[in-house]
């Protein structure tokens, strides 16, 4: 069947930090680029990010790239690949400037220089004073990156493709990619988008969880495209969970609380954390929170009718404090909870905040995939950056704010790596006579479908599924379990049906087909963290609760066809300086 095609030089999925930073290095090298987005640029998630921006800038304290590498290399629990992390630890002060430069509003000190906060993991060094190197902009950090990044582009004549749902690779026979088919909301139109080099930005996945931070649009597009390609997920056992988000909501509720004397309760009305962390209590690093939490809940002290959750409490500190300094989180209580935390106490469930790993790339934003030559060959034609990618510079955990570091820096050397590669190659490869046919296909099936399964309770079945058998904590025969389950699931994400078959604006279908995105992430997820018999950053195992590199120092690699796992090793050896041997992770 004929299909519509246009010709660009670069088409890049995802129009948040990392798609629009490697845009404008694309753009203003005069190459022709398509940016799609499933929402308004400015609207990705990048713009709900709060804290800051690392780099060891050294404005507030003293502090080099040198230190901010080791304490991402120890962050990551030894899993991260030390070349990636010294490549972007050593460009990041480079990156913040060039972001300053380009007009991003950081906050300043006195002295005029960028503002920068401590954060979580940024570690003592020289003599005990901790580095402090999260650049921020007040609690908009991403916002003003957005917006900056935004403007560049539109001067640089980006050409915007707002409203349009990227669906799949296109590729010939050697397997290289050749652009994507696309899906533009507005008139229900397909379309092929030839590329001579196809980038993949397109974000986290949090909502294959019942409960997370993450915007409704982070469906894992990028890698439901790549796992339907043929090519393996890395890692996808590691998911950052936040001890307190809103309960069914999954909004973040700060830290911020706790800090000024708020505390959990069970349904018991005991403040359980004193069990856990006797020292810290409330106050322990998240990680640690989070299993606790979780714990109460399988023991069946959660709280509310199906004991599903537990209680933030902070009317002891008074309606003054609350309102002087906690005003966003009374707002964000009132909207989402429907409490006021000034009298009630806010139902809270640890939420998933952020995927470590994705799309495999080496530091140029590359894909690779084990082929002929090895673990780590390049998919010519493919990129990816972002949250979508696994470069790997977070490993098994990341570190608050590198990870707007990750976006600008790995997005800026995609974009130089793509202008290299196209410089010898100044013409469109020819199309497969089929090229579109795997998408005609899987939208005829959804068109045609009779007596199929609900989209909105299929999705429902399998962010439960996720937050019960896979989440902070996990057990051996829960996770077995879950396999079972989320493979059930994925039989009827074969057969959803929608009832509105009409073309325009159909969110129905667009629902659907993020689904066929989901079902990829959440049993690569499921399958992985069932075969990882250890316990590192944030996958936590009951069965095996110590970290064990003599087996499991390496990177897991998922094939969605026969649901195969192959492993690759850790890059221990950085670019330039030594490595970092592993060893015990305190803080
Ligand atoms: C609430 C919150 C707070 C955070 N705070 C911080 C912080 O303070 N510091 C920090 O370092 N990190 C923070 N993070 C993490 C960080 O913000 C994200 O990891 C990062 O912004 C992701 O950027 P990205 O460009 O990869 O993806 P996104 O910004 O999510 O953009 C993805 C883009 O892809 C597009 N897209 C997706 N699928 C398709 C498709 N099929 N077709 C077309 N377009 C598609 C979307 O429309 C969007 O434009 C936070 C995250 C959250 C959720």
């Amino acid at each position: 069947m004929a299909i519509n095609t246009r010709k660009f030089d670069v088409v890049i999925v995802g129009a948040g930090g990392a798609g629009m930073r490697a845009a404008l290095q694309l753009s203003e090298a005069g190459l022709k680029v398509a940016v799609l987005s499933k929402v308004f640029p400015t609207r990705s998630h990048t713009v709900a990010a709060q804290g800051g921006i690392a780099a060891a800038l050294g404005n507030v304290s003293e502090d080099n790239w040198h230190w901010h590498m080791y304490d991402t290399v120890k962050g990551s629990d030894y899993l991260g690949d030390q070349d990636a992390i010294e490549y972007m630890c050593r460009r990041a002060s480079e990156i913040v400037y060039e972001l300053e430069h380009f007009g991003m509003p950081f906050d300043r000190l006195e002295n005029g220089k960028i503002y920068q906060r401590p954060f979580g993991g940024q570690s003592q060094h020289f003599g005990g004073a901790q580095a402090t190197r999260s650049c921020a902009v007040a609690d908009r950090t991403g916002h003003a990156m957005l917006h900056t990044l935004y403007q560049r582009n539109v001067s640089a004549n980006t050409q915007f493709f707002v409203e349009w749902l990227g669906l799949d690779l296109v590729r010939n026979q050697q397997g290289d990619v050749l652009g994507v088919t696309a899906l533009e909301m507005e008139t229900g139109e397909v379309m092929l988008l030839q590329a001579r080099a196809t980038l993949l930005a397109t974000g986290g996945a949090g909502q294959i969880f019942e409960a997370s931070t993450n915007a409704f649009i982070n469906t894992g597009d990028g890698l439901g495209m790549v796992a339907r390609a043929g090519i393996p997920l890395e890692d996808m056992e590691f998911w950052q969970f936040h001890p307190t988000g809103v309960y069914g909501a999954g909004v973040l509720i700060s830290e911020a609380v706790r800090g000024e004397g708020g505390y959990l309760l069970n349904s018991e009305g005991e403040r359980f954390m004193e069990r856990y962390a006797p020292n810290a209590k409330d106050l322990a690093s998240r990680d640690v929170v989070s299993r606790a939490l979780t714990t109460e809940i399988l023991q069946g002290r959660g709280c509310g009718p199906n004991h599903d959750h537990l209680l933030l409490k902070l009317d002891h500190l008074g309606a003054e404090t609350i309102k002087s300094k906690l005003p966003g989180i009374r707002d964000i209580a009132l909207k989402f909870a429907h409490v006021d935390p000034i009298e009630q106490p806010i139902p809270v469930v640890p939420t998933a905040h952020y995927m470590m790993g994705g799309i495999p790339t080496n530091f140029h934003g590359q894909v690779v995939a084990p082929y002929k030559t090895g673990p780590e060959e390049v998919v010519t034609g493919l990129y990816a950056v972002g949250e979508c990618a696994c470069v790997s510079v977070h490993g098994a955990n990341r570190l608050g704010t590198n990870s707007l570091l990750d976006i600008v820096v790995f997005g800026r050397a995609a974009g130089e790596q793509i202008i290299n590669d196209l410089k010898g190659n100044h013409h469109h490869q020819p199309l497969p006579d089929n090229a579109a046919e795997f998408t005609l296909t899987r939208l005829s099936r959804l068109e045609t479908q009779k007596d199929g399964t609900s989209v909105a309770e299929t999705s429902a079945a399998l962010r439960k599924t996720m937050q019960h058998y896979c989440g902070v904590f996990r057990f051996p025969d829960m996770l077995a379990q879950g396999i079972n389950k989320i493979n059930e699931i994925a039989q009827q994400v074969r057969q959803t049906e929608i009832r509105d078959k009409s073309r325009v604006f159909n969110t129905a279908r667009i629902e659907a087909l993020e689904l066929d995105n989901l079902i990829e992430v959440a049993i690569a997820t499921m399958v992985s963290a069932h075969a990882r018999l250890e316990s590192r950053g944030a996958h936590t195992r009951d069965d095996y609760p110590e970290r064990d590199d003599r087996n499991w120092l390496k990177h897991t690699l998922f094939f969605s066809q026969d649901q195969r796992l192959d492993y690759k090793p850790v890059r221990l050896k950085p670019l330039t300086v030594e490595s970092f041997p592993p060893k015990a992770r305190t803080y």
